[in-house]
């Protein structure tokens, strides 16, 4: 289909509300290759996002977040599956007409043009008349703090400062949808940090802009998002707030990726309301038993489920402790303020993590009491090998964190 088709098949699905989601994925499908070369990048992909909201798609390295990205501003096709922006397919629109911001992690600047001209550049690609252009790229440009320098080319400047110049370039159109994919990867742990604190400045200084945001590290998704979509293998896996997703994981998925956690193998005894009495290993503990989720089962007795356990919830301290369990210190790894400790607690299958002040100090193969909140955790349904590869084996805690 040519772009004069598309435009006359956009004009005609377009549903002129104001209530349309800024964007809308409908069941989006995208392969790469054909024949016993295809890969399932994206399936069945759906997800809308309001008008001043941002969401960060989180998940693994491959799991289809930036092509869901280049879906939605066109440098894919999707194979099935629209997309709309405030209610207009543009799912064969080309990207220059979709009006969308684009940020890549690589900056993508032009080395032989000045900041001025990348930032003009994409104003020009939009038809900006001439006239207006001046005052856009610098506004822009101050926008992110950049205004000094106008006339440096992108070799004179840092990391950090060609990465303002490319978001700078992005807001230059004004866009509606701005589109982030990885923006701080390239940068340093520092840098990012302090990037972090100003993509949250730009957040609140463009309330209208609806954001998607691609991430495979959770604390920049924890940092921006209002809501965050988990994807796994082409799929989302679950969407909700931050807060939501970490106080009642839906999937062993989400809770091992989102923050790291103990998923500790039990059978549920007994369910009341929203608390439930468990048994792990040879010990009874209780849970919260937060509802299921649409479309899952609801908690019944002798279910096998996970418990949820954060290691910094857990307390260590003397094996005389009546209320401990007793656990033998397999690994102690200081971390500076905290020191994480894996123990193998007598009575349950998996070895468990717990974070502990960095000051205390626990010798290896020490016996130590381990104790566990009251509630110990939350329940998540046992779904076979819905667990991150690095944590198959047992609990869902990496000791690195989550990784691309
Ligand atoms: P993510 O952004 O989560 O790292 P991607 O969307 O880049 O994931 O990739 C999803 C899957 O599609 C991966 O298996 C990746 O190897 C594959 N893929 C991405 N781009 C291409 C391409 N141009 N050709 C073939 N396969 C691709």
């Amino acid at each position: 289909m040519n772009v004069g088709d598309a435009l006359t098949k956009s004009s005609t699905t377009t549903v002129s509300s104001a209530l349309e989601p800024a964007i809308v994925f409908d069941r989006v499908g995208v392969r790469y290759g054909t024949g016993r070369k295809t890969t399932v990048a994206l399936a069945d992909f759906t997800l809308r996002v309001a008008a001043g909201e941002t969401v960060a798609l989180l998940g693994p390295s491959g799991s289809g977040k930036s092509t869901a990205l280049k879906a939605l501003a066109g440098f894919v096709r999707p194979t099935s599956g629209a997309v709309r922006l405030a209610g207009r397919d543009v799912t064969d629109l080309s990207p220059a007409k979709r009006g969308i911001g684009v940020v890549v992690q690589s900056y993508a600047l032009f080395p032989h043009m000045t900041v001025h001209g990348n930032v003009a550049f994409g104003l020009k690609a939009h038809r900006v008349p001439r006239r207006e252009i001046d005052a856009r790229v610098t506004e822009a440009l101050e926008m992110v703090g950049m205004g000094a320098y106008a006339k440096r080319l992108p070799r004179e400047l840092s990391g950090g400062q060609q990465q303002r110049v490319a978001i700078a370039r992005a807001l230059a159109i004004r866009p509606k949808v701005l589109l982030l994919d990885e923006p701080l990867a390239a940068l340093d742990a520092q840098l990012r940090q302090s990037m972090l604190g100003e993509l949250q400045q730009l957040r609140k200084a463009l309330p209208d802009t609806a954001m998607l945001y691609v991430t495979h590290d959770q604390a920049e998704a924890l940092a921006l998002a209002d809501r965050i979509a988990v994807m796994r293998d082409a799929r989302l896996v679950d969407i909700d707030t931050a807060e939501n997703l970490w106080q009642r994981p839906p999937s062993d998925f989400t809770a091992a990726f989102l923050g790291g956690a103990n998923l500790v193998p039990c059978t549920v005894n007994h369910i009341s309301g929203d608390a439930a009495l468990v048994t792990a290993g040879t010990h009874t503990l209780r849970a919260k038993a937060p509802k299921p989720g649409v479309g899952k089962a609801a908690w019944a007795p002798d279910a096998a489920a996970l418990l949820c356990v954060r290691p910094h919830t857990l307390t260590v301290g003397a094996t005389t402790d009546r209320d401990a369990l007793r656990a033998t210190v397999r690994a102690s790894v200081w971390r500076g303020a905290t020191t994480r400790l894996r123990l193998a607690v007598d009575g349950l299958p998996d070895e468990i993590a717990a974070d502990v002040p960095g000051h205390l100090a626990a010798e290896l193969d020490s016996v130590v009491g381990v104790r566990f909140p009251d509630p110990a955790g939350v329940l998540i349904p046992a779904e076979l090998g819905a667990r991150p590869p690095a944590t198959a084996a047992g609990s869902g805690v990496d000791e690195t964190g989550p990784r691309a």
